[in-house]
């Protein structure tokens, strides 16, 4: 746990200079952010500072009791909370009634239930193991820098993988995950917004004979916001419908993708350009999602949904069970040879393409007549047609529950009776079969087993509908003046991936172009990993690691630079990443 010496006023207050909100907290109560407390004139980051090290999550499931180590105590004597600069109320704070550090969520101990942090129920890539992780040292940075530049690829900035600890394969030792590394993360490592000061930790490890540091800071973003990815076929609203949360537009539908609906939510227009509550709720919606909360959302036009980051959407009160296989016409072209047998026409409603086999590019090369079949809706090419019915929650996406409603005719010249009609949603989930009688009308059949194998090879084939939370942000800001005394520096740096970017320890997608601005899976962060002040804006880890020569060489602070072993009594959790991931 971060700990800091304050001047303390004659009413035992402190002042927190952690963003710009500058809250008076008295002692035993907590700032505006729930993030802070004073405990005895201290500052204390109550989250605890977390280290990962890579091994086998699943194999530290029911070790220890997950806890942390948290020393000292608050004093609980009902001293209400000071109000900081933005007149938010503080509130009561003990270590012992915080449970961010023991979270149910992170707790692997016990009878080995059900458990985020074992990854058993989302497959999530952490455990915990109980106690400080004092020692070890970090292995050099994935990409350790070439030292003298690699062969052919110029100016001595190119980066390679290393597989094998340095001296070979005769020098590994049996670590299959490379579980002695260990990582800093900047989750509970605390904030120096707006960084007038080098940033909270700047930790420097030597592996392989590389020098590396890391400078790991909370930071603050106002310009940020989430993309969600929901698996569904379901018409959830128009594209650029407003999202809305308690009735405050957070953000908007935007384009869909293959087999999801997307959606775009907060942004700094939300966050600080419209009300105070719908600044506060965009925050509030924006941080529980990427602390894998549920959120409910109500889209313009559209659908009430429940969203939550590695779980099925639930779309109008109906959990979502499958992602669609494909569209109309590539389930066509994917089951045409198990259908052409034993069925003369086959319709995949889809809302986007309804396939229809007899036409389609692969019945045509599977030699299947012509039926006669005229559908609603437009051709695009043979077998494939677009807006055969208007969006909706019935089939394949579409407004239709009877899928005889999309059928205009079979013509004479070309239909027959007795001809095998199968229709079939691109989940599998509905679909039902005709034979047409001698008036060339369709009329429900059972379905003959011959055909039921590959409709339910369709649903196999389907993967299990998610919802997908990544968080991203700009980190070009103030924030680099925490790594450098020359902030382009640290861009720079990053562009030419000599520094690698991480947020609690997770991997990042960094956008080209200017900035530093990056998109994480939430799912690949330790949980609750993310806060926010009430400026409103989110709290987010993040690390760069790096060479310390480059380090050195970009206007690092080097004076702030701190051993492994220097800060190992700050470290207050030790989580295991999955190596395998
Ligand atoms: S809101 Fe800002 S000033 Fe107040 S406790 Fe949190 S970080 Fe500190």
């Amino acid at each position: 746990m971060v700990r800091q010496r304050m001047p303390v006023d004659d009413k035992g207050r402190i002042r927190c200079d952690a963003c710009p909100v500058l809250c008076i907290i008295k002692d035993g109560r907590a700032g505006a952010c729930d993030r802070y407390a004073n405990d005895g004139g201290e500052l204390v980051r109550v989250d605890p500072f977390t280290v990962l090290e890579w091994g086998d999550a699943s194999a530290t499931a029911g070790k220890g009791a997950g806890t942390d180590g948290v020393p000292g105590s608050v004093g609980t004597d009902g001293v209400d909370g000071s109000a900081g600069a933005s007149g938010v109320d503080g509130t009561e704070w003990t270590p012992e009634a915080d449970d961010r550090g023991t979270s149910p969520a992170l707790d692997v101990g016990g009878a080995g239930g059900v458990n985020d942090a074992t990854g058993s129920r989302t497959g999530l890539p952490y455990g915990l193991e109980g106690g400080v992780g004092a020692g070890g040292t970090e292995r050099a940075a994935e990409t350790d820098r070439v030292a003298g530049g690699d062969p052919g690829s110029g100016a001595g900035r190119a980066a390679r993988v290393r597989f094998l600890p340095a001296g070979g394969a005769g020098a590994w030792d049996g670590d299959v995950f490379g579980a002695a590394r260990t990582m800093v993360t900047a989750i509970g490592a605390g904030t120096t917004y707006p960084d007038y000061k080098p940033a909270p930790f700047v930790v420097s490890q030597v592996r392989d004979d590389v020098d590396v540091v890391t400078v790991v800071t909370e930071g603050i973003f106002s310009y940020c916001g989430v993309k969600v990815k929901i698996d569904t076929d379901r018409h959830i609203g128009d594209e650029r419908a407003v999202v809305r949360v308690e009735g405050e537009a957070i953000g908007h539908v935007t384009t869909g993708e293959y087999g999801s609906r997307m959606l775009s939510l907060g942004g700094v227009d939300h966050l600080t350009g419209g009300s105070k509550k719908e600044g506060r709720v965009t925050c509030e919606s924006l941080l529980a999602l990427c602390n894998r909360e549920p959120v409910e959302l109500a889209i313009d036009g559209g659908a009430r949904m429940v969203v939550q980051a590695g779980e099925a959407p639930i779309v109008d009160g109906a959990a979502e069970r499958l992602m669609r296989v494909g569209c109309g016409s590539a389930t066509i072209g994917m089951f045409a040879r198990q259908w052409a047998p034993h069925v003369d026409e086959v319709v995949v409603v889809d809302d986007h393409i309804t396939g229809v086999l007899s036409e389609h590019q692969a019945g045509k090369m599977l030699d299947m007549k012509p039926t006669g079949i005229r559908l609603e809706g437009s051709r695009s090419t043979p077998g494939r047609y677009f807006r055969v019915a208007e969006p909706g929650s019935g089939w394949g996406g579409t407004d239709i529950e009877d899928p005889l409603t999309i059928v205009d005719e079979f013509r004479a010249k070309d239909a027959w009776p007795g001809l095998r009609l199968l229709m079939v949603s691109t989940t599998g989930e509905q679909w039902s079969y005709h034979e047409l009688d001698d008036d060339l009308v369709p009329r429900e059949a059972e379905l003959p087993a011959s055909l039921r194998t590959s409709v339910e090879r369709i649903a196999e084939n389907c993967e299990p509908s998610l919802c997908s939370v990544l968080f991203m942000g700009g980190a070009g800001g103030s924030l680099r003046s925490g790594v450098t005394e020359n902030p382009i520096g640290l861009t720079r740096s990053i562009a030419r991936a000599l520094t690698r970017v991480t947020c609690g320890g997770a991997p990042v997608y960094l956008w080209p172009g200017g900035g530093i601005t990056f998109m994480v899976d939430v799912l690949d962060v330790p949980p609750n990993a993310f806060g926010s002040v009430p400026t409103p804006a989110l709290v987010a880890p993040i690390e760069f690691t790096l060479a310390r020569a480059d380090y050195l060489a970009l206007g690092g602070h080097a004076d702030a630079v701190r051993s492994l072993e220097d800060i190992a009594p700050e470290i207050g959790r030790r989580l295991v990443r999955d190596a395998r991931r």
